[in-house]
């Protein structure tokens, strides 16, 4: 089984339902399951920012598909919701993005995996810290890396060196 994590945003009419549909037809679809999900977090526009704001979330979800499959999925759960391609990061009804899919390094035409922009994207990397802490370390390109994981004030000054 594959660990994908996607991030979700919306900033056109009802934000949240768009998410809300965007999960659950990601849950209801037969080769996969959504394990977890984040907080919904209310955020400015970047790139493009004369437009709504955007409510983004991000998911967890086991899947037997391959990470191509999953982008078409994706694709069409975007069309399903009424997304029109117009300008570039312009406003939408629903956006998926695939941001890991397991430790993969993937470069294709129209699939680079992990998401190349999620690293200077605070609107992708506070849901995705939010239910994946320890994924940060290999993949979050900072500068910052888990050094040790500290379990409580107990473990910190009583543990060894
Ligand atoms: P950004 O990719 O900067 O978040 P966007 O989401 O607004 O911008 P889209 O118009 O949704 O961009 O997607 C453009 C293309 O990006 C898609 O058709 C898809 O083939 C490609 N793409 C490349 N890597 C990914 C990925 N990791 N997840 C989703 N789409 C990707
Ligand atoms: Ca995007
Ligand atoms: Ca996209």
């Amino acid at each position: 089984m594959n660990v994908v994590y996607l991030s979700i945003g919306s900033n056109i009419g009802d934000r949240y339902h768009h998410l809300r549909e965007a999960v659950r037809a990601l849950h209801v679809h037969e080769g996969l399951t959504v394990t977890s999900v984040s907080s919904v977090y209310e955020t400015v526009p970047v790139g493009f920012t004369n437009q709504a704001d955007f409510l983004n979330m991000v998911v967890c979800v086991e899947t037997g598909l391959a990470a191509h499959d999953l982008l078409e999925v994706c694709k069409n759960i975007e069309h399903g919701l009424g997304r029109i391609r117009t300008i570039r990061w312009g406003p939408r009804t629903a956006d998926l993005d695939i941001l890991l899919y397991n430790n993969d390094n993937i470069k294709t035409e129209n699939l680079i995996v992990p998401h190349p922009r999620m690293h200077e994207r605070a609107f992708v990397l506070i849901p995705l810290l939010e239910i994946a802490p320890l994924m940060a370390s290999p993949m979050v390109d900072t500068g910052v890396i888990l050094w040790k994981k500290v379990n409580g004030v107990n473990d910190l000054l009583q543990g060894g060196e």
